[in-house]
């Protein structure tokens, strides 16, 4: 049993020495417990959150203990009567092999799902957060137009295809050519600026001809900056993520634009609200599964995932995460089914 634990609370970017690879015994099962195999471990960005002990809305992984992460896993035996032994289940055991439960927190997937990794990306809490923050916070109307960063991956790709179910003008932020290619081509965007480029915010205003009525924050930073003058009155921003920050130890340089962001949204009116998924919408998780399986089934959204082979191999996949280098919803196949 192979497993993944916390060797070190990152300082900046996290690099492989914060994490450890062990070997353990396979636990054993006793009356109304689950053995569970893993067999597709999520990656996601809330994890760097998880290696600092900063105060935040979860718990820190405790330095020696398993990283934490959803699975998807296959019960390997079964001494629980709802349980039997193949059944497919989503879990959160983490990143290891093995793991016992007494049932409690697990999803039942069936004996034999299509795309069991699904419930980690699409039909799972990226695509839950992208349904939930785009249409509860963002509120778009037909016509609006939408910009959303992190554009290919994992949250940003499913808030742009829903932004176009809805009849909206969307503009995706990726990085790099070959990103925001797919974001047009493939996801069916209507623009996709690199934020890589040096005249970014120009293309971005370009884009924009209309200015901005929502925009999905994922990232912060300097995408934000180029987004704030292009808000329209009246404009909403689901606050999802500020990835360009997670890996940062201080405040950026540079004079305080602070209350110019205050002008701007007093001025415009705008809303900005900040939401943690299963927090604050556990309860709405079967609208959003119906209308997804629903979209899924009619072929109007596409969605990618950039499967890593290896559990040895989630370091260095998680680092990249941090810094753009996954192409799709970033899923380690752990072992095979
Ligand atoms: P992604 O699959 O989108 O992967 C992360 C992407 O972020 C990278 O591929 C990269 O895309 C982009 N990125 C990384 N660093 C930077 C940077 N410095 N500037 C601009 N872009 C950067 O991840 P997810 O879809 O899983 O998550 C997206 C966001 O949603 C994250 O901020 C995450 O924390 C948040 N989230 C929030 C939840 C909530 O409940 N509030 C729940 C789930 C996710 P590119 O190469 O295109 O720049």
């Amino acid at each position: 049993n192979r497993k993944i634990v916390l060797a070190s609370r990152p300082v900046g970017a996290p690099v492989a020495e914060d994490f450890c690879l062990q070997q353990t015994a396979v636990p054993t099962i006793t009356e109304g417990e689950v053995l569970l195999r893993s067999v597709y471990l999520s990656l996601d960005p809330y994890m760097r959150g998880r290696m600092s002990d900063a105060k935040s809305y979860a718990e820190p992984v405790a330095l020696g203990e398993v990283m934490v992460g959803g699975t998807v896993c296959q019960v390997e035996q079964s001494n629980h009567a709802d349980y039997q032994q193949g059944e497919w289940v989503l879990s959160y055991s983490g990143w290891q092999d093995y793991a016992i439960s007494n049932g409690e927190g697990l999803l039942k997937l069936g004996m034999h799902p299509t795309h069991p990794s699904y419930a980690l990306g699409v039909m799972g809490m990226p695509g839950f957060t992208a349904y939930m923050g785009l249409l509860d916070i963002g509120k778009p109307q037909q016509g609006d137009t939408i910009v959303v960063a992190a554009a290919t991956g994992a949250v940003g790709s499913m808030v742009g295809q829903i932004g176009k179910i809805k009849g909206c003008r969307v503009v995706g932020v990726a990085g790099g050519e070959q990103k925001c290619r797919y974001a047009k081509e493939v996801l069916g965007f209507d623009d996709c600026i690199d934020h890589k480029a040096n005249d970014f915010a120009e293309k971005l205003a370009e884009a924009c001809e209309q200015g901005i009525d929502v925009y999905y924050e994922n990232v912060g930073g300097k995408v934000f900056d180029a987004v704030l003058p292009l808000l329209n009155t009246g404009a909403r921003i689901p606050l999802c993520g500020l990835i360009s920050q997670y890996n940062a130890t201080e405040l950026p340089q540079g004079p305080d634009r602070m209350s110019m962001l205050m002008g701007t949204l007093l001025v415009k009116r705008i809303k900005m609200q900040g939401f943690i998924i299963f927090d604050d919408y556990a309860d709405r998780y079967d609208e959003f599964a119906a209308d997804m399986s629903q979209w899924l089934a009619e072929g109007k959204i596409h969605y990618r995932e950039d499967l890593v082979q290896g559990l040895e191999n989630a370091p260095q996949a998680f680092i990249g995460l941090l810094d753009g280098k996954n192409f799709g919803k970033l899923v380690i196949q752990t072992n095979s089914a």
